[in-house]
């Protein structure tokens, strides 16, 4: 008989997108000639920078040449583009990050979700609430929890990110393994200070844990003081692992590029207690069980680190912070309670009501979706998340029917 994996059974199925999906359909049907907003999926909207299209082009173009072309590349992506990304995301800022200690991949989903396969299933988990659900589903699948209770599940050290700690989780007072963290957040949009990153590294190292730092929103961040990456903290790089992402800044979101800096100082523990770089554990899964990223797709997220790049880079994010401020602004003007907006693409809304009836009454009254925060975890029932990816007309347009229906 073949079993399955009976981990499976204890994921909450997830309802929010497909939730979300029909109660927009159900509206359409009875408003068809009401045009809806869409400022709830998390995804860009732009098209890629056209630096990227060039390169993206031309590599396709050698890749019909024999003389040219390219068959399986390395494992952990091709040298000139691990070079450019160690160049211009770390050294260029003091950061002691190598082109070695760079892994390509297709996604930070992806990175995101493997990276716990490496760690003892026996290990303690703290996960921030809300949260991108990815961390909490990978680690129910891998067998870390027990069933869920209450939106909770058993074995999972929940971090609460809430009004009061400015949504940046508190150190738990019990020892946690490992721990997620993502700055700029998703979905708060809060970003923690370097104070406030150096005291999790300082636990990680009392408490011999590892940080998993989820960026794949740096690129929104403007203000100076403010850490882009978790190496700007003294010793990060002997207990965290950083994800970062084309997505967000570049709009690979459906061209798939990203990647994963694994310092080689980088330490986790086997059974007796020694010390074991994860670099080489990391290194053995991904040469094992990948096979790479497409050559025109890495060839294309180069070209991100061209000073036309750089530039077309900047504008796109600049377009996504315009929307962002307006979307903050209004909603501050209105009344409510808001983070985010600034240094990142999401507004994070504390409602007057429960977070399912606010996104009803946005959708009915004002034809605009947004996401309701109930879906990234109990954190989130009072709150919605709007976000920036859309056009600026859209966004104005948005803003104008929310505030005639809430005024
Ligand atoms: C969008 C997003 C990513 C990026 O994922 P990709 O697989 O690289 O597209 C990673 N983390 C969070 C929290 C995100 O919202």
């Amino acid at each position: 008989m073949i079993s399955i994996n009976e981990n499976y059974n204890k994921l909450k199925a997830s309802y929010l997108f497909s939730d979300i999906a029909a109660r927009v359909s159900d509206y359409s049907k009875k408003n068809p000639d009401r045009e809806i907003i869409k400022l709830g999926i998390g995804d860009v909207t732009r098209a890629l920078p056209p630096a990227c299209i060039d390169s993206f082009h031309s590599a396709v173009d050698e890749m019909a040449d024999e003389s040219s072309f390219r068959g399986y590349g390395p494992e952990q992506g091709y040298a000139f583009l691990r070079e450019k990304i160690a160049e211009n995301d770390f050294c260029k800022y003091g950061l002691p990050i190598t082109h070695d200690e760079v892994f390509i991949s297709d996604g930070a989903k992806c990175d995101t979700s493997n990276i716990q396969e490496i760690f003892s299933r026996d290990i303690t988990i703290g996960i921030p609430d809300p949260v991108y659900p990815v961390y909490v589903d990978t680690n129910v699948m891998a067998g870390r929890t027990g069933t869920s209770r209450n939106s909770r599940y058993d074995g999972i050290v929940y971090l609460e990110s809430t009004r009061e700690n400015g949504f940046v989780p508190d150190i738990p007072p019990e020892p946690v393994d490992l721990i997620y963290l993502c700055f700029p957040n998703n979905p708060t949009g809060a970003i923690a200070t370097k104070e406030q990153l150096k005291q999790w590294v300082d636990y990680a190292h009392k408490n011999r844990s590892l940080i998993l730092f989820d960026a794949a929103y740096e690129c929104f961040i403007r203000d100076r003081s403010l850490p882009r990456s978790i190496f700007e903290i003294e010793g990060a790089d002997e207990v965290s692992i950083e994800f970062r992402s084309f997505s967000k800044n570049a709009g690979f979101t459906g061209t798939r590029c990203a990647f994963t800096v694994v310092p080689k100082k980088c330490r986790a523990f086997d059974k007796n207690g020694n010390s074991v770089p994860v670099h080489q554990l990391w290194l053995r899964r991904q040469s094992t069980k990948f096979n790479g990223v497409s050559y025109p797709v890495q060839r294309a997220a180069e070209a991100v680190y061209t000073s036309e790049g750089k530039r077309q880079v900047r504008d796109l994010t600049d377009y996504y912070l315009k929307n962002a401020e307006l979307i903050l602004q209004k909603m501050a003007t209105l009344g409510f309670l808001c983070t985010g907006g600034k240094n990142s693409p999401y507004v994070w809304i504390k409602g007057d009501r429960d977070s399912w009836e606010f996104f009803d009454l946005l959708l009915e009254k004002a034809g605009v979706v947004c996401t309701p925060g109930s879906g990234f975890g109990k954190c989130g029932e009072q709150y919605i998340r709007i976000s920036a990816f859309n056009t600026y007309e859209n966004v104005q347009k948005a803003m104008a029917r929310i505030e005639d229906t809430l005024k």
